[in-house]
């Protein structure tokens, strides 16, 4: 993927594929991990809102035109055709005549309309030919012939989804849009890009790897995109830990090799093998195609015609993924990773036992269904018997694994522990074989199947993907199928296997007993793979690198050299050079008069129940209620504030006076869609950037209309009568809660970085640094001492917390549901809110008066990566700027832009941002991945003279304003709608305000870019830098001057 996040938040929450996928754009996708535990096939989504069958889609549907199998369209022939009703969705499957392209279009009422070009492209080694290419790809084609049409299209167009991902045996190019003209505008330049990519060696250089060297006499480096991205995942020990997990039971087909590249082999990869990747893989009888919406289907059809009609159909065998064969015997494997140089590395062995399962393609839909329950239920909760089991033996310090995978071709199951001693590896895979064992013998608790089965269904109606495009999430879901050359449909159906299972369960069958035995206790195919801590890792890697560059050094004559000097000046002088303004002219765009001159609104009434503010957003949400509950903390000391994480976990995760947390967890899952308390964080619209904090603890929640009082009674249940006093439980939370910021660190140091400078500049955000930062670990770790030795002292902490919380009198309730649901949650609601207690005044003193001032600072933290994240923050209302909807926009122009151009292409780093909030005018620049420090800081430098000296064409400024405007209008589900109203009210930030900054957007000027790079100019050396990254980067960068103080969290 490329290092790049479109639209707002850099939160690396999941949502897309849940294999290690790589995408184009870094952190909007999760870019690994066996940590989570998704539930992919059946198209089930990763988080959040609304239900499969909605009758308004069906409504609004476009009109389809009927047709008989074997009618001919466009050159393609309708092969078969079936109505999905669980997507409310008509599916037809067609057949290109000349290339035999495969082309499933998807008819139905979304307007979030999706495609998606996938070929299958399974690689024979770790040089990651396949994420290089997908990178490659999008730097310019043959109608579109600029350096990154992709970063154009991010630029200026109202895409609600953008991106490319590399899985271990294919590749996919998705788009996404509302707009129809925008979404074909999109298409043509993908399908341009994937079929007739402008690729020469110099791509390979630039994304892949080259030989870096300013000159003769000079120090020569390895750079390349990818190559750097891979360094980065290779930091990151649970994302290492599932690639192994994955390569070990698959060792002789494609899934045991890294498709994204191991950064040892990466500069192994020839531009002959590469240009030779592209030709037999990206050819449109190895593609397949996807159309989901409510645009026409004959449009469809004629776009990829148009692109098709030149190709001739090749034979594609060589692209099948072959099945791995069944072993006989388990087998061992050990790998070494990097676990930083310093501190004690004898308890971090991690370990994992992974099974291979049946194939995909050759599995009844009943029975993946089965699975897809069984794996939630032996690990979606702490209430699970596996994770339970695991969690209480105090092994290791939190499991790993993600459960049971369904986006290969064979289905796996994978689970562990980290955070172990050695002698404690081989306990713990005795320990998951020994709860499987008896789990298949005293069988499945029927509470606990009830539950995890309620769970999974309201997941699959709710099919509720978040930001990620539901018609993504259905094309993903899809392939697990017919990428095999099985049926596309099947993932999609679930009612039927439901319903069998359900059937089957009812009538006393040991579904998930006999599942257990036959996948786990009697299946020869599994592995255990052991992670070795090695304090060398990082210098051995090192040493391997420079032995690659001096033997190439050594070997290469003078005149060698200078060609590698005058290949490393060419490549810069490409990127820095701007792209032909008529060629960048060709990139189709939208008109401003194509925009919509009003913002977009959500409807909401406000009732005062009892006490409370109750907003309602009457939205359709198929009879599932939303609801969040926000109680003021302005009241909590600064003492108690660092315990409010682990406080708010508390709640669910300790159970309560009637109940345990596991029959507590059981009733949840039973119950509801879920149920999530956490902590709120904000501040109030003030013209000089400086409004009061606004911070509350938030208690998300969904469930079915019908369950509206089960949901009143849990919520009581954990606000009136929560039960801390659980010793061993609250113990093994802030273990997890260690290892799990410990663990958060590498793979997302920019969210550290960046949570650490607006640390420095906002009350609030020092709060949410105390809450959930670098400061935290700190607190975290002295927590868990206090737990030892002063139990009744952090009780009695936890008690004083909840009652500084719990109070109706400031409390802001959001209900988003069918208006015709909410007359009955007002009723309950009201009996609720008046078993709260009421408080009058606040306790004081409240941590807010408390909290030091926020003092700018530049620090350094040390962690065992081979990359750094390079942030630097300043306030730009501190040289008397204001801050109008224009600022905005010059700040996303710069992203996509002077600091993509300079710290991405030229720098070499995965991706580089910057963030402006518009409620305090703090600016924030951002890399991920990134191998410079000063170098990377010197062009954020460069940023406010890049802006003050660029003269903005008219035709720049319109594509920047339709980007702009695309994200102001982000597509959002129902749930995401109320949510993001309700936190408008509560920090005044008015329909007016809005309306105002987007005439400011549409009516922006060049002199508004001008201005912007002059508070940027004029603030810089005011700014504080973060850096969170490499022992060796640190240090070289304190010795060429950059004033930083030091240390090394973990
Ligand atoms: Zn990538």
């Amino acid at each position: 993927m490329i290092g790049f996040v479109s639209g707002g938040g850099l939160g690396l929450k999941r949502a897309g594929p849940s294999v290690r996928v790589r995408g184009f754009l870094g952190s909007s996708v999760r870019a690994s991990h066996g940590a989570a535990r998704g539930v992919r096939w059946f198209a089930t989504p990763p988080v959040g809102a609304t239900s499969a069958a909605e009758v308004k889609m069906v409504a609004t549907a476009p009109q389809v035109i009927p047709r008989k199998i074997g009618d001919v369209v466009e050159d393609f022939e309708l092969v078969r055709e079936e109505f999905v009703s669980e997507y409310a969705s008509q599916a037809r499957l067609w057949k290109h005549k000349k290339t035999g392209t495969e082309l499933l279009s998807v008819l139905n009422g979304d307007e979030n309309k999706t495609f998606g070009i996938v070929f299958r492209t399974p690689p024979k080694d770790s040089t990651g030919v396949p994420h290089i290419l997908e990178h490659s790809v999008l730097c310019g084609s043959r109608k579109y012939p600029v350096k990154e049409p992709f970063v154009e299209l991010i630029k200026s167009s109202l895409n609600t989804f953008l991106n490319a991902f590399t899985f271990p045996d294919k590749t996919c190019y998705p788009v996404a849009s509302c707009n129809e003209q925008d979404f074909y505008n999109l298409v043509d330049v993908y399908m341009d890009a994937v079929l007739h990519p402008a690729m020469t060696p110099d791509t390979l250089r630039q994304e892949g790897h080259h030989f870096e060297l300013d000159d003769v006499d000079g120090k020569m480096t390895i750079k390349g995109v990818v190559y750097n991205e891979m360094k980065g995942a290779y930091s990151d020990p649970e994302r290492v830990l599932a690639e192994y997990s994955q390569e070990a039971i698959f060792p002789d087909i494609t899934y045991g090799v890294e498709s994204g590249g191991h950064p040892r082999d990466i500069p192994d990869l020839t531009w002959e093998q590469f240009k030779g990747f592209h030709d037999n893989y990206y050819h449109p009888s190895n593609a397949r195609v996807w159309f989901y919406g409510d645009d026409d289907e004959s449009r469809r059809l004629k776009k990829v015609n148009e692109f098709l009609q030149e190709f001739e159909k090749i034979d594609i065998s060589s692209s099948a993924v072959p099945l791995q064969e069944r072993w006989t015997e388990p087998r061992t494997v050990e790998h070494t990773y990097d676990c930083g140089s310093e501190g004690d590395s004898s308890n971090k062995y991690m370990t994992t036992l992974n099974w291979m399962l049946t194939p995909m393609d050759q599995t009844e839909p009943a029975k993946i269904l089965a699975l897809t329950v069984l794996s939630q239920l032996l690990l979606s909760t702490s209430a699970s018997p596996l994770r339970k089991a695991l969690t209480d033996s105090g092994l290791g310090e939190d499991i790993v694994g993600g459960g049971l995978e369904t986006d290969l071709r064979q289905m796996s199951f994978s689970v562990g522990m980290k955070g172990l001693t050695e002698e404690n590896v081989a306990k713990v895979q005795e320990l998951i074989e020994e709860t499987l064992t008896q789990l298949s013998k005293e069988g499945v608790p029927q509470t606990l199947m009830e539950s995890c089965l309620n769970t999974l269904e309201f997941r699959l109606r709710e099919n509720n993907t978040g930001r990620f495009p539901r018609g993504l999430s259905l094309m993903i879901a899809s392939l697990s199928t017919w990428l095999h050359e099985s049926d596309p449909l099947v993932p999609l159906r679930f009612e039927e296997p439901l319903m069998k299972l359900k059937e089957r369960l009812a009538a006393g069958e040991n579904v998930f007993e006999d599942l257990i035995k036959e996948n786990f206790l009697t299946n020869p195919h599994k592995a255990a793979v052991t992670m070795i801590p090695d304090p060398k890792y990082a210098e051995k890697e090192e040493a391997i690198e420079q032995e690659r560059i001096d033997k190439v050094a050594k070997a290469a004559s003078r005149e060698d050299l200078e060609e590698i000097v005058e290949m490393t000046q060419r490549l810069k002088e490409k990127q820095a050079k701007p792209d032909d303004p008529t060629d960048l002219a060709k990139i189709p765009y939208l008109s401003k008069d194509d925009l919509d001159k009003n913002m977009k609104t959500v409807p909401f009434e406000e009732d005062q129940i009892s006490g409370a503010t109750v907003y309602h957003h009457p939205l359709p949400t198929s009879g599932v209620v939303y609801m969040d509950l926000g109680m003021d903390i302005s009241g909590v000391s600064m003492e108690l504030l660092p315990l409010m994480s682990l406080y708010t976990e508390s709640l669910t995760q300790l159970g309560t006076k009637k109940e345990d947390f596991v029959s507590l967890q059981q009733r949840i899952g039973r119950e509801t869609g879920g149920l999530r308390p956490s902590t709120y964080m904000s501040q109030l619209v003030a013209a000089d950037g400086n409004g009061p904090v606004v911070s509350m603890l938030m208690i998300r929640a969904k469930a079915m209309s019908s369950k509206t009082t089960q949901t009143f009674d849990l919520l009581k249940d954990i606000l009136l009568e929560p039960n801390f006093d659980n010793k061993e439980r609250f113990r093994q939370l802030v273990v997890e809660e260690k290892a799990g910021v410990e663990s958060g660190i590498a793979p997302s140091g920019h969210t550290v970085a960046a949570g650490r400078l607006r640390s420095q500049y906002r009350v609030g955000d020092w709060a949410t640094e105390q809450m959930e930062g670098l400061a935290y670990l700190d607190y975290v770790k002295a927590l868990l001492e206090r737990v030892d030795n002063d139990w009744e002292g952090v009780l009695g902490d936890l008690q004083a917390l909840h009652s500084a919380v719990v109070n109706r009198s400031k409390l802001v309730c959001n209900v988003t549901t069918d208006s015709d649901v909410y007359p009955g949650v007002k009723a309950e609601l009201k009996s609720f809110l008046d078993s709260l207690p009421e408080k009058s005044s606040l306790q004081l003193p409240s941590w807010i008066d408390q909290a030091p001032t926020p003092t700018p600072a530049n620090e350094g933290f040390i962690i065992p990566a081979q990359v750094n994240y390079v942030g630097k923050a300043m306030n730009l209302l501190d040289a008397g700027y204001k801050l109008t909807g224009a600022s905005a926009l010059a700040s996303k122009h710069l992203g996509t832009s002077y600091l993509w151009d300079t710290v991405r292409v030229q720098g070499g780093a995965y991706g580089g941002f910057c963030r402006l909030d518009m409620r305090t005018g703090d600016f924030l620049y951002l890399s991920y991945r990134d191998p410079n420090v000063n170098k990377t800081l010197n062009s954020y430098d460069g940023a406010g003279a890049f802006l003050k000296s660029h003269d903005i064409s008219e035709e720049e400024l319109t594509k920047s304003i339709i980007g702009m405007i695309g994200d102001m209008d982000s597509y959002a589900l129902p749930d995401a709608k109320g949510f993001a109203s309700m936190t408008r009210k509560i920090t005044g930030e008015t329909d007016e305000i809005r309306q105002e900054r987007r005439e400011q957007v549409l009516g922006a000027t060049a002199k508004d870019f001008r201005d912007f790079g002059e508070a940027l100019e004029a603030t810089k050396e005011s700014g504080s830098v973060v850096v969170v990254g490499s022992e060796t980067s640190l240090n070289a960068a304190k010795e060429e001057g950059l004033d930083i103080s030091l240390s090394q969290p973990l």
